[in-house]
């Protein structure tokens, strides 16, 4: 909590009887600017804290909008089929039961037959939902063919290979794997730290096999709606199957596959539905097609082990901080495009313990802006120096936050 700031001493005028009318003149004249400038020092102060309340404000909407949220008890998702002078008929998804409910009149008029609803534990229709489409769009992001290749990631080769095998080959080399007759891996499990090119290496495998990449959180499929997040996973394998060959990539899959608590709130047990769904989907792989599933944690330790068993995420590949050789190559990699004057890579690659390839990009970046500002087109090793220098400030560790990448 910051304090109040101490309030300037109020000016005061002690005018001498004994004092001539141009002695007094000027004392009162001393009293004038001395108030002038307490008041520009008190309007200052009044606009800090106008500012300090302004930020306080939005900071209790945020909290009463989270507050509401964490309120709020999950709904049921249904579809409304009929719209009747006794209220309205819905069919709930999952069971399909049809249930002749109320619906406020303000509703109403906003309802067609045919839209999806939300609705309560007393069936009562609460919300109309937006077109399926656009949640499917929202939540996941498709690229046709992403420009990342292998040679932009640097010091993950071992990763690399183990990708390429379990990946790269059942999509390329199906007839080699029939004849051998093994089921190739259903899906593989990238874990470690953050920005250390988890998805940089789903991206290239998709590149690299001419697959659209289709990526998902797995913090997006926690749905507040019962049933939405599994219907949103199936969706996620239908769209992958209308875009074959496809690599589906769930980042975060420990916020759907963390191990079961023991708290049985319903957001725990739709996110359990969640989880079902997607083990089902990977059970059911062997029919999918030239669909390859990548997921990604930085959260290794938290997940279920259920996930883990032989047939869905059985390859678990580490990818972990980057060590200095990998560091340099990383570095390398990064300034590619860059004009360097000078500049030891090895040097820096020895200078950077702990950072990791985002860091690393982060730092190239910041470097470059560094010569920019002193007008010069090439980098050279004092830019690298001072951008170190600087992140190092800001961060008061070897480590640079992510939020600077
Ligand atoms: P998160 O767990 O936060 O999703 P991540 O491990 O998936 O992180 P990426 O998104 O792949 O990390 O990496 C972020 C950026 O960091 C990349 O776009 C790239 O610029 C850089 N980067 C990370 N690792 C490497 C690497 N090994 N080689 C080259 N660049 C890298």
């Amino acid at each position: 909590m910051s304090r109040s700031p101490s309030l300037p001493e109020r000016p005061r005028l002690d005018l001498d009887p004994d004092m001539t009318p141009s002695e007094r003149l000027a004392a009162l004249r001393n009293h004038y600017s001395e108030v002038l400038r307490v008041n520009t020092k008190l309007q200052q102060q009044l606009n800090t804290a106008e500012q300090r309340q302004e930020k306080l404000t939005g900071r209790v909407d945020h909290l009463q909008r989270e507050n509401e949220t964490l309120k709020t008890s999950s709904l049921y998702v249904a579809t409304a089929e009929e719209l009747l002078d006794e209220g309205v008929v819905i069919k709930q998804h999952g069971n399909n039961q049809e249930v002749l409910t109320e619906v406020s009149p303000t509703l109403r008029e906003t309802i067609d037959a045919g839209d999806r609803v939300a609705v309560n534990d007393s069936f009562a229709v609460k919300q109309v939902l937006e077109a399926e489409t656009d949640a499917r769009t929202q939540a996941m992001q498709v690229e046709q063919r992403p420009g990342t290749t292998y040679d932009d990631i640097g010091g993950l080769e071992e990763q690399i290979r183990e990708v390429r095998e379990a990946v790269e080959q059942p999509l390329v080399q199906t007839d080699q794997f029939d004849v051998v007759g093994i089921d190739p891996p259903a899906g593989v499990l990238l874990h470690g730290p953050p920005g250390t090119g988890k998805t940089m290496l789903a991206k290239a495998v998709a590149s690299e096999t001419d697959a659209t990449f289709i990526k998902m959180a797995g913090s997006e499929l926690v749905q507040k709606f019962i049933g939405e997040g599994a219907r949103l996973v199936r969706d996620l394998f239908e769209l992958a199957s209308e875009h074959e060959p496809a690599i589906i990539f769930i980042d975060e899959i420990d916020a759907i596959a963390s191990t079961r608590t023991e708290s049985k709130t319903s957001g725990d047990a739709e996110v359990q539905r969640t989880m079902m769904q997607l083990l089902s989907e990977m059970d059911g792989f062997d029919d999918r097609g030239e669909i390859r599933i990548i997921a990604a944690t930085n959260r290794f330790d938290m997940l279920d082990r259920a996930i883990l068993r032989p047939g869905r995420f059985d390859r678990l590949i580490e990818v972990p901080e980057p060590d200095p050789t990998a560091r340099e190559r990383i570095l390398e990699i990064h300034t590619r495009e860059m004009s360097l004057d000078d500049v030891d890579l090895g040097e820096l690659a020895a200078d950077t313990d702990g950072f990791t390839g985002a860091e690393l990009s982060s730092l190239t970046t910041e470097a470059g802006m560094f010569a920019i500002r002193d007008d010069r087109t090439a980098v050279r090793m004092k830019d690298f120096q001072s951008a170190l220098a600087k992140v190092r400030d800001e961060d008061g560790s070897a480590g640079v936050p992510i939020a600077f990448a």
